[in-house]
């Protein structure tokens, strides 16, 4: 190589270089190479053409052909036979043709390079530096030639420089990627959902709608099975999501927490049927290492424009909707409404001071009477947690009780009482007094450490109170909303033990009869809203009737709660109802009033005493004797 050609190609090279460092597409930096190479070498025709990881032809830079010619030659797979530039590719070797007319490899393509021309093509394949064919580098010659020895030279650079530009591409590729998609699931990460979001937004009539999903159980999956176990379950839910919901955006926000950006989306049915289709696709089991995972998730919705316009409220509301969902309806989706935001905070509250009472012990117990509606005869009493406020007045379970949603709280408010009635009990035995029984109120995360029998044996075992005292008192929600529904076994091994089981609130939540029949319970507590509506409202009383009909053939005990006028005992007893509760008897009151009650064993309005107290069965079923001892 003469003296003037060797500087130009030191020029070349540093221009090149240059252009990459200042981060150029490899695109511009590749036809910037081709043009400035048929210059050192006027009779070449330079084209750059990648390769793809699936192994087909894709042009980068021919500034002197047709951009038909590049388009013709787009995705075709490499292979022994594919002209000069496929067939170096495959062979990770140089392919000089001489006539593309009569080189076999040619046969295919000549119909594509002769008309414009070119008659004889080298291609020299770019390696990367592990050894991949990344992408070609030929010289097309417009007579039948090979390359002379200065077009070598010039090649053998170029050929270095191509590598270099397009490891400095792959490895801007790569960065993009780490930064902007979750490298466990491929799903676009929190940064760019929140670029998809902005430019959601800045379409001209924005309409679109945002699903935060939750997985479930993550943490306790990654903490007992592995944090193996624990990859594979996201990226089962990732895939699960993007199937199920195909046409919109999934992103990967946090380790178990997904977004799905949903476009077009008018209303929130739009969401609701997403929704739906993903927690379904989420709940079909699948096996990892030896171990068969539910995968269960929750979610929260809001849609733009009717939950909010700006990102961040869209966001914090589906995020509100995603947090009652949790709280309220586990498995399950929940759709923004304002209300949601208030009952939130309100909850929040509620948690903080129901946890700070318990920690400076000013959780207690009161207890309202149960009775015979005929005699006013107590026959037993139900424990509700009452908190005392920092200036000593009482704030009653349903001022705080939306903190019970929170298990920690709830599991601790449980104990706390637990300990007070059987204290409360002994004292009564040892008086003498005669209670039957107590309920005591429990909530889904009594059930979920499956230690309740234990923590009412150590309870009421350190006091020497017999188990068959207590009334376990569940509503439907609890009963029906376990994981895995073991509550409903846990229920049944605790009645064997002698204790009965009420079913609390009956009517407010969405138990029927079939359930009564699959979760058998000693005692139903009819709703006070029926109670309300008794005088005025036909249908609650043919409930009525009909449940105290079902409770005499299913042994079933039934009381009547929030009876508050007397008018309403009266029509209750004509139902046939025999138990009740309320205020017209008596309100919750603390340990020593209440031990005043039981003394007299009456309440009024009192009638005539009942007949023989021995035969009163009080709330004991009639066929399972479990009488004072
Ligand atoms: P609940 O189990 O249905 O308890 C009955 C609620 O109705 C009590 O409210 C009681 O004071 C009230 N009540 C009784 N008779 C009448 C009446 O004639 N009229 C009216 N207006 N109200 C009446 P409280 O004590 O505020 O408890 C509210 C709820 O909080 C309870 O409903 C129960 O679900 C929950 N709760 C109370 N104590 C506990 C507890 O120790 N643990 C758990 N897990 N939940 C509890
Ligand atoms: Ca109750
Ligand atoms: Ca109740």
């Amino acid at each position: 190589m003469s003296q003037g050609p060797n500087r130009r190609l030191l020029a070349l090279q540093t221009e090149i270089l240059e252009a990459v460092a200042t981060g150029m597409p490899v695109a511009a930096v590749a036809a910037l190479l081709c043009r400035r190479v048929e210059a050192l070498a006027p009779s070449a025709i330079c084209t750059i053409v990648g390769i793809s990881e699936r192994g087909e032809l894709s042009p980068i830079a021919a500034p002197s052909l047709p951009a038909s010619y590049s388009a013709a030659l787009a995705g075709v797979p490499i292979g022994p036979n594919t002209g000069s530039c496929g067939t170096a590719a495959h062979l990770k070797q140089a392919v000089e043709t001489r006539d593309i007319a009569t080189d076999p490899r040619w046969a295919d393509y000549a119909g594509l390079a002769l008309p414009l021309g070119l008659r004889a093509c080298w291609s020299s394949p770019i390696l990367a530096r592990d050894g991949r064919v990344v992408a070609t580098f030929a010289f097309y010659y417009r007579s039948r030639r090979g390359p002379g020895a200065l077009e070598r030279g010039i090649v053998d650079t170029c050929v270095h420089l191509c590598a270099i530009a397009i490891a400095h591409s792959e490895a801007q590729r790569r960065n993009h990627e780490l930064a902007h998609f979750d490298q466990l699931t491929g799903l676009p990460n929190r940064w760019q959902f929140n670029a998809i979001l902005g430019g959601l937004l800045a379409r001209p009539a924005p309409s679109f709608g945002l699903i935060l999903v939750d997985a479930d159980h993550l943490k306790s999956i990654n903490d007992t099975m592995g944090h193996m176990v624990g990859d594979h379950l996201i990226r089962e839910v990732a895939d699960r999501i993007r199937r199920a919901a195909p046409a919109t955006t999934p992103c990967r926000l946090a380790g178990d927490e997904f977004a799905i950006l949903v476009e077009p989306c008018a209303d929130h049915a739009v969401l609701d049927g997403v929704a739906a289709a993903v927690l379904a696709a989420l709940r079909a089991p699948f096996a990892c290492d030896g171990n068969v995972l539910v995968p269960q998730a929750t979610a929260g919705g809001a849609v733009h424009g009717i939950d909010g316009t700006a990102a961040e409220t869209l966001c914090q509301n589906a995020d509100f909707a995603l947090h009652h969902a949790k709280e309220t309806r586990r498995g399950g989706y929940v759709a923004f409404e304002p209300g949601l935001r208030t009952a939130i905070t309100r909850r929040i509250g509620a948690i903080r001071d129901v946890d700070r009472a318990l920690a400076e012990d000013r959780i207690l117990a009161h207890y309202q009477p149960l009775v015979r509606l005929d005699t006013g005869r107590i026959i037993g009493l139900e424990a509700l947690a009452r908190l005392r406020l920092p200036d000593g007045r009482i704030a009653a379970a349903g001022q705080f009780h939306s903190a019970f949603s929170d298990h920690n709280v709830a599991y601790r408010l449980t104990d706390r009482v637990l300990a007070q009635v059987a204290a409360d009990m002994r004292a009564w035995l040892d008086r003498g007094i005669a209670v039957q029984h107590v309920g005591i109120n429990l909530s889904t995360a009594d059930f979920r450490r499956g230690d309740l029998e234990a923590r009412l044996e150590a309870a009421f075992g350190a006091a020497g109170v017999p188990l068959r005292h207590l009334v376990l008192e569940v509503t439907e929600t609890v009963l029906m909303g376990g994981p895995g529904n073991d509550i409903g076994l846990a229920v049944a091994r605790l009645r064997e033990r002698g204790l009965l089981v009420a079913l609390d609130d009956f009517g407010t939540g969405y138990a029927s009869l079939t359930h009564l029949l699959s979760f058998p319970v000693d005692i139903i507590k009819v709703d006070k809203t029926f109670v309300d509506r008794l005088l005025t409202d036909r249908p609650s009383a043919v409930i009525i009737e009909a449940m105290i009909e079902l409770g005499r053939k299913l042994d079933v005990r039934i009381v009547a709660e929030g009876i508050e006028e007397p008018e309403q005992r009266t029509r209750l007893q004509e139902l046939g109802c025999g138990l009740g509760q309320g205020f017209l008897f008596a309100r919750p009151v603390d340990m020593a009033t209440a031990t005043g009650l039981l003394a007299a064993g009456y309440l009024p309005p009192a009638s005539p005493p009942a007949p023989a107290a021995d035969d009163d069965p009080g709330l004991l079923v009639a066929d399972r004797s479990r009488g004072l001892s």
